[in-house]
């Protein structure tokens, strides 16, 4: 059987923000009560709409956030109970590619220096091997070992992103939170690094949460997928179940509004309407009714459970069952 890696369970994040024009203390639901697994070597996609909680996951997993309430466990232990030292060493397995490499890369430093900046946090290799480490890096990314002099601001959009993931990849990770990836990065470019990361997890045997607003990539690099929308997930299983038989009505608006080159797929002709609601008062019901262009009078009082509809595809709306 495969080995589950990373694992979310009943995962919530509240956060308080005490306004000084208002009286009442107000929490954002960004998660809500989340359950998935991700298996060793597979990519998981979580995809929504901004502000769907998303990203507030993938920093739960990291511990770079204590969560409200429920779990989540790496390799089987427990993440939020792990003492000082535990997580430094779970910090060695786990590592996040960003966004946004501008603004993710120290600027003034090379990135050699960038590249060996983990192993020198984490007192590894003396000056000589962490030089070695960081041009097998460079290699394995598809950068030139003899650019590591240079700066940030002397390489592509592309080219920086390699750096993100160069130094990523220093501590020998086994999970990867990838947040929005190739997001910032033009179209010819997004495949390049897409490909790249395919190709490194066969090779490294890694295993990625693969965080998207854009639902063509996460079916180019995904085994599986959740759709979240408001700190729910409402829809979750295998590529394939997602992308050729949506049954939630948001997951179809999502898919409606974007280009996949298949015929196999049968587009919805639903669009999304309105503004999603805050989440500080999150509706009543089923979350998406406000939105949804077949909510009945039970979904704005029940809030359907996250289902079993066949072959492990989950999905939370009344009419799916
Ligand atoms: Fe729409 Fe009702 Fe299904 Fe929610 S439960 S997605 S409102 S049909």
């Amino acid at each position: 059987m495969q080995e589950i890696l990373v694992e979310a369970k009943n995962l919530k994040k509240h956060f308080h923000s005490n306004s000084f024009f208002s009286r009442r203390d107000k929490a954002v639901h960004a998660v809500d009560g989340i359950s998935f697994s991700i298996p060793r070597g597979e990519t998981f996609g979580l995809v929504g709409e901004s502000g769907c909680g998303k990203s507030t996951t993938g920093r739960l997993l990291l511990r770079l956030l204590e969560p409200t309430a429920g779990e989540a466990f790496f390799r089987g232990r427990s993440i939020f109970d792990l003492g000082k030292k535990e997580l430094q060493k779970l910090r060695r397995e786990m590592q996040v590619i960003f966004q946004d490499p501008f603004s993710s890369l120290n600027m003034r430093m090379n990135v050699g220096d960038i590249i060996s900046e983990p192993l020198e946090i984490h007192g590894i290799g003396g000056k000589r091997e962490r030089k070695e480490k960081v041009s097998e890096l460079m290699k394995l990314v598809g950068l030139s070992p003899g650019h590591a002099g240079r700066f940030p601001h002397e390489f592509s959009g592309g080219q920086r992103q390699r750096v993100g993931i160069a130094r990523a990849l220093a501590l020998n990770p086994l999970f990867i939170v990838a947040d929005e990836p190739v997001s910032s990065l033009d179209v010819s470019m997004r495949a390049q690094i897409l490909n790249l990361m395919k190709d490194l997890q066969e090779r490294l045997g890694l295993t990625y949460l693969f965080i998207a607003h854009d639902l063509s990539t996460v079916r180019f690099l995904c085994d599986s997928v959740a759709v979240m929308y408001l700190g729910k997930i409402v829809e979750m299983g295998p590529n394939e179940c997602i992308f050729k038989a949506p049954r939630h009505p948001y997951t179809q608006t999502l898919l409606a509004a974007v280009t996949i080159p298949d015929p196999e797929i049968k587009r919805s002709r639903i669009m999304l309407s309105g503004e999603m609601p805050s989440p500080t008062d999150p509706p009543p019901g089923c979350r998406f009714h406000t939105r949804c262009p077949h909510a009945a009078d039970q979904c704005k009082t029940i809030e359907p459970e996250l289902k079993d509809v066949g072959n492990g595809h989950m999905v939370s709306c009344h009419l799916a069952w």
